[in-house]
C-alpha cells in the first residue's frame, strides 16, 4: 500500500473515531438524563449528582479535576454541598426534567395516588404503575369484585383499576 493511500486510511479511520466519540458521549448523557437521574429521584439522592463540564480538555483542571475534587473532599467531610444546579454552566440544564426527554423521566415525576383496594400509596408515575400491575393488587381488586362492593363509589374505582391493568 502507498504512503498516500495509508495517510488518506489513517485520516479516515481519526474523523470516524472522533464522530463514534461525540455519538457516544451523547448517549452517555441521555443514559444519565433518562436512567442514573431517575434511579437518583427514586432513591432520594438526586442532589447528589453533580454535572461538570469537560467539554474544553484546556479547562479541565479548572473545570473538572479542581470542583470534582472539592466536592469529593466535602462529601467525605460531611459538609453540606451545594445545589448541583449550581456547580457548572450545564448543570441546570442537565438536570432539568423535559417530557419529551423521554417516557422515562417524565414518569419520575411526583404525585401521589392511593389504592383503596390494597390502601397502598404510590409517589411517582412509575411506583404507581408497579402497584397497579403487581399480582398482589390484582388479586386483591379480583377478590374484593367477587366480593361485590355495593357502593359506586367503590365500583367506579375498580372499574378504573381494571381499565389500567389492560
Ligand atoms: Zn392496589
Amino acid at each position: 500500500m502507498d504512503s498516500l493511500a495509508l495517510s488518506k486510511l489513517y485520516t479516515e479511520a481519526v474523523e470516524q473515531t472522533k464522530a463514534a466519540t461525540r455519538q457516544y458521549a451523547k448517549r452517555q448523557v441521555r443514559w444519565i438524563r433518562s436512567k442514573l437521574l431517575s434511579a437518583l429521584i427514586d432513591a432520594e439522592a438526586k442532589d447528589y449528582l453533580m454535572p461538570l463540564d469537560g467539554t474544553d480538555p484546556k479547562l479541565w483542571n479548572v473545570k473538572v479535576e479542581g470542583p470534582a475534587t472539592d466536592l469529593t473532599k466535602r462529601f467525605l467531610a460531611g459538609v453540606a454541598l451545594p445545589n448541583p444546579t449550581q456547580v457548572s454552566d450545564v448543570a441546570e440544564e442537565l438536570l432539568k426534567l423535559k417530557e419529551q426527554d423521554g417516557s422515562s423521566a417524565s414518569k419520575h415525576l411526583w404525585m401521589k395516588k392511593t389504592c383503596d383496594v390494597c390502601n397502598v400509596t404510590g409517589t411517582t408515575e412509575s411506583q404507581w404503575t408497579q402497584h397497579i400491575k403487581s399480582r398482589a393488587h390484582r388479586k386483591a381488586v379480583s377478590k374484593s369484585n367477587a366480593r361485590e362492593y355495593a357502593s359506586e363509589k367503590n365500583s367506579t374505582q375498580l372499574e378504573d383499576f381494571t381499565a389500567v391493568v389492560k
